[in-house]
């Protein structure tokens, strides 16, 4: 099976009130762990990278991998690439193999956010590629994109609204509480927010700074539309305290496989809880 937009499958999360996976992988060995979770629990899968990582592997290495991953498994998987602002870089992307792009324009004003996003659809539909777009400001750090937390804004309901109509975008992150990286606290999630933006858009939400959110908030979440989280922090942190582990025991180990493998399993082990907690086991017949 090729690798799939992922609107179909997230517009199907969305009814039936799940949400997809989307995890963010910088390694080969991250990308097949994430893959083998999907494969055992029979899920749907997005795979994404930011734009630090396309830069460091380059968007044709990353989309061959997960191209193999979609013939091999014959799973249906989306390859998405995360927070970007610049149009070159999603054009390269899309022609690399990307199934799935976000224009990050949520620092410009709202008319140039509308411009920018709209400008992405052209290019977009033209391939059968999903877009995703921001508004408000999820606070935080991604990648190189940071967010005072101050300066978090959250995403107006009727804007929203409004947004999809002049964009056609597929899906839509609106900040609504949570940010990026490791919440110091409990994150402040405006769960009525997150309603009242369902009852007036009907494309799939997304739920941003999916790591370390409490597991009932995440349910809550879900259950009110979500249909798509995305976890980095966490499987980074997974898979280097692993690598970590093995040289504390070992200082001298020079074998990447004794390294890597146990690496390999943390973020299995990691992908597969979250996919439990999004409800997305067992979708992938759901999709295909
Ligand atoms: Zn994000």
């Amino acid at each position: 099976m090729p690798l799939i937009s992922s609107t179909s499958m997230l517009q199907r999360a969305r009814q039936h009130q799940y949400a997809v996976a989307a995890f963010n992988v910088h390694t080969l060995e991250m990308l097949q762990a994430v893959v083998e979770a999907a494969e055992e629990t029979q899920s749907p899968l997005i795979i994404q990278s930011t734009v630090g990582t396309v830069k460091h592997l380059g968007p044709d290495y990353i989309a061959a991998a997960a191209k193999v991953a979609a013939d091999r498994t014959g799973l249906p998987i989306a390859l998405h690439l995360d927070h970007c602002t610049d149009f070159a870089l999603i054009v390269q992307c899309i022609r690399a193999g990307y199934t799935s792009v976000m224009i990050d324009a949520s620092m410009h004003p709202y008319e140039e956010n509308v411009e920018r996003t709209r400008k992405v659809m052209e290019v977009a539909a033209a391939a059968g590629v999903n877009v995703e777009a921001e508004l408000g400001k999820v606070g935080g750090v991604e990648d190189d994109i940071v967010v005072d937390e101050r300066d978090a804004l959250l995403a107006d309901p009727e804007e929203c609204r409004q947004f999809i109509g002049r964009t056609g975008v597929h899906t839509l992150a609106p900040a609504i509480g949570t940010a990026h990286g490791i919440y110091k606290g409990e994150p402040n999630i405006d769960f009525a927010r997150i309603a009242k933006i369902a009852g007036l858009v009907d494309v799939p939400l997304v739920l941003h700074g999916g790591s370390g959110i409490p597991a009932e908030q995440v349910r809550k979440a879900v259950s009110l539309g979500m249909a798509k989280m995305n976890i980095a922090t966490e499987l980074r942190i997974a898979f280097s305290n692993a690598i970590k582990d093995v040289f504390t025991a070992h200082p001298d180990e020079n074998d990447p496989r004794k390294y890597m493998v146990p690496a390999k399993q943390a973020v299995k082990r990691l992908a597969i809880e979250k996919m439990e907690l999004c409800g997305c086991i067992g979708k992938a017949g759901d999709v295909r």
